[in-house]
C-alpha cells in the first residue's frame, strides 16, 4: 500500500495534529521555504507522513528528493572523496523539497555532521526540508557531535518550522501484537 495520506489512520495516532498535517499537504510551506519536523518515538508513522508530504508535493509538480539521513551523509562523504561533492550538492539544491528521514539512530562522524550541516545551511530560506527524528532537541548533540554545530543546525532548521509530534504507541508493535493474539485464538 503506498504511504499516502489516504492510507494513514489518524485515529490510530491521536497524538498527531491531523488538521495541522492536512494543512501542510497543501504545500504552501514550500512557497515560503519553511521546514517540517516530525518528532516522536519509533513506529508512530513519521516516515509514512513525511513520504505522503513528498507524494503530494510531487503531485503539485515540485521537485522532491527523499533520503535516509544516514545514507545521504555516507553518499556525501563518498562524493567528496571522488571530488564530485559540488555536483551532488548542486542536485540537492535544485529540489524544492528535501526529505531527510530518520535523524538520530546513528551518530555522525565529525566530517559527516559538517556535511549535513552544509546541506541544511544551503537549504536555509531557499528550499524546504522535511526531517523525521526520534530525538528531542536536547539530544541532537549526541548525533551531531558538538554543541556549536548542533546549535547552528537547529537554528536554521527551526527558524521557520512546522512541528508534528507523533508520540503514541508503535503502530508496528500494536499490529504485530494483534496478529499474535488472533493466531493464539485460532
Ligand atoms: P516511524 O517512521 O515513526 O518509525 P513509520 O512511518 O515507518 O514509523 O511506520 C511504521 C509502519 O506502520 C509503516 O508501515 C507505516 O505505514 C505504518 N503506520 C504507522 N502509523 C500508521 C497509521 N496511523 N496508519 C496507517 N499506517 C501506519
Ligand atoms: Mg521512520
Amino acid at each position: 500500500m503506498p504511504k499516502t495520506v489516504d492510507s494513514f489512520d489518524f485515529s490510530a495516532q491521536p497524538s498527531v495534529n491531523e488538521q495541522a498535517y492536512r494543512e501542510l499537504l497543501r504545500g504552501e510551506y514550500m512557497d515560503k521555504h519553511e521546514n517540517v519536523l516530525f518528532i516522536g518515538n519509533s513506529g508512530t508513522g513519521k516516515t509514512h507522513m513525511a513520504t505522503a508530504l513528498g507524494f503530494s508535493a510531487c503531485a503539485q509538480g515540485r521537485r522532491v528528493r527523499f533520503h535516509g539521513v544516514t545514507s545521504l551523509v555516507t553518499e556525501l562523504m563518498e562524493a567528496r572523496e571522488r571530488r564530485c561533492l559540488e555536483r551532488l550538492m548542486g542536485q540537492l539544491c535544485r529540489q524544492h523539497l528535501l526529505i531527510l528521514d530518520e535523524l538520530g539512530y546513528v551518530p555522525f562522524s565529525k566530517a559527516g555532521a559538517e556535511l549535513l550541516f552544509d546541506v541544511v545551511s544551503r537549504a536555509y530560506e531557499r528550499q524546504s526540508l522535511v526531517v523525521t527524528t526520534n530525538l528531542p532537541f536536547e539530544n541532537w548533540v549526541e548525533v551531531m557531535g558538538t554543541e556549536r554545530l548542533t546549535g547552528a543546525l537547529l537554528d536554521r532548521l527551526t527558524h521557520r518550522v512546522h512541528i508534528i509530534e507523533a508520540n503514541g504507541e508503535s503502530y508496528r508493535l500494536r499490529h504485530a501484537q494483534k496478529r499474535l493474539r488472533s493466531k493464539k485464538s485460532e
